[in-house]
C-alpha cells in the first residue's frame, strides 16, 4: 500500500500540481503524472518540456532564448507533452 512517505507518490502529487499550474485540467494533469511515473519505472530517459525548469509561462523555452539549443529558434515554443531528449533539460521537480 502506498503512503505519503513514498517518494514516487510525493513526486506524483508535485507533478500533478505543476502540470495544473502549466495549464492542464486536473484530470489531464493526474493522468500525465501517472504516465510519467511509469516512464520513470521503465528507466526511460526521455522527458517532456512540461517537466522542464526552462519552460516559461508564455510557453517559450528559456534555454532557446539564451541560444543554448543549437539550431533552435530563439522564440521556440516547444510541444510540451511529447517525450523527447533535450540536452538542456532541467528538472522543475527532481
Ligand atoms: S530546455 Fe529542452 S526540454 Fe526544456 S523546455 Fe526547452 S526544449 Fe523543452
Amino acid at each position: 500500500m502506498e503512503t505519503t512517505n513514498d517518494p514516487t507518490v510525493v513526486r506524483l502529487a508535485k507533478r500533478t500540481e505543476l502540470f495544473k499550474r502549466r495549464g492542464l485540467e486536473e484530470e489531464q494533469a493526474l493522468e500525465l503524472a501517472e504516465a510519467l511515473r511509469y516512464r520513470d519505472g521503465d528507466f526511460d530517459d526521455r522527458r517532456m518540456c512540461i517537466e522542464c525548469a526552462h519552460l516559461q509561462r508564455d510557453g517559450g523555452c528559456f534555454a532557446a532564448r539564451q541560444g543554448w539549443i543549437q539550431g533552435a529558434a530563439l522564440y521556440l515554443t516547444p510541444v510540451q507533452t511529447m517525450l523527447q531528449r533535450c540536452g538542456q533539460f532541467e528538472w522543475q521537480i527532481p
